[in-house]
């Protein structure tokens, strides 16, 4: 099994379910050791070319590349001496992922204007400043969750510029927000180094603007994984093979492009049980959230045995 999380940290409104909370999450690591193995996601992979594995083997990984991968999952991994994999979106170190600024806009906490023109945001095609006709309406009523949903699949396929340019639209109706807790920053290039020193910590790559790789022409794909890997082989000094798709986004073409990059394994997002015939290029993962151990206990073996 192939677990995947996002943040460790405290989050403030959470409308993704990105975050496990740092008492939470090592109630995770308690309920997983008694349940079964925890491996470096590599012992997994090479099960695949047969090598063996111990039995309920479990494997850490964590999407993204954030700054809390450092200062509060390397903490709680190394008081247990348990391994993991994190996969790191290179191109904004330092930053603030776009869905988490979109998370703060959005929180209900922060007061929005009753109308904002959401149609044409994000598309080349709309005069993004008409407004009028387009108009959502907005105010307390709206359900802010929806309303998250509804715009961030919008910006998960648009090109990085679109998206910056949306996220200024609603900045600008919105009035300043509050922005993401800073654990939700991306990692810098130093704080990278910091953790990938860790022999707990194997980096794995996870493109450079967190597109979907599938909508993308090949071109922009093979630059989106390559220029990834490339980077991330360059700060940690080590063989990076490992990749995640961002938004779960893959194909035939894509998976082709990520095994001639130098993987020798990606990470899917579909939920289910690694078996003997996986594709390494697609291995499942099943995804926990913000829940305590007791929860997650009956969680994991609903999923191990199918219940
Ligand atoms: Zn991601």
């Amino acid at each position: 099994m192939i677990l995947g999380y996002h943040r460790v940290g405290t989050a403030g409104w959470d409308p993704a379910g990105l975050t496990v909370r740092p008492d939470r999450f090592e109630q995770h690591l308690e309920r997983l050791l008694r349940f079964g193995t925890v491996v470096p996601l590599g012992r997994i992979t090479a099960h695949l070319a047969g090598e063996p594995l111990p039995r309920r083997a479990v494997a850490l990984t964590f999407d993204d590349g954030y700054r809390d991968h450092l200062t509060v999952l390397l903490p709680l991994l190394e008081r247990y001496q348990l391994p993991a994999t994190v996969f790191v979106t290179t191109g904004s170190p330092g930053q603030f992922f776009w869905w988490d600024e979109l998370g703060a806009l959005l929180d209900p906490a922060h007061r929005l204007p009753d109308h904002v023109d959401l149609d044409g945001l994000c598309d080349p095609r709309a005069g993004r400043h008409e407004g009028g006709a387009g108009a959502s309406t907005l105010g307390a009523s709206v359900d802010r969750v929806r309303l998250y949903h509804e715009i961030a699949d919008r910006l998960g396929g648009a090109p990085p510029e679109l998206r910056r340019a949306a996220l200024n639209d609603l900045r600008r109706w919105s009035g300043p927000g509050p922005e993401p807790p800073g654990g939700a920053r991306a990692l810098t290039g130093a704080e990278l180094e910091e953790l990938a020193s860790s022999p707990l910590i194997e980096i794995g790559a996870h493109t450079v603007t967190h597109p979907r790789l599938a909508d993308l022409p090949s071109a922009e794909a093979r630059a989106e994984i390559e220029d990834s890997l490339r980077t991330l082989r360059r700060l940690t000094g080590a063989p990076v093979t490992g990749f995640s798709y961002p938004q779960g986004s893959t194909s035939a073409a894509v998976r082709q492009t990520v095994s001639s990059a130098g993987a020798l394994y990606a990470c899917a997002s579909q939920a289910d049980l690694v078996g003997a015939r996986s594709d390494p290029l697609m291995l499942p993962r099943f995804w926990p959230g913000d829940f305590g151990g007791g929860r997650l206990s009956r969680w994991i073996h609903a999923r191990w045995y199918g219940l």
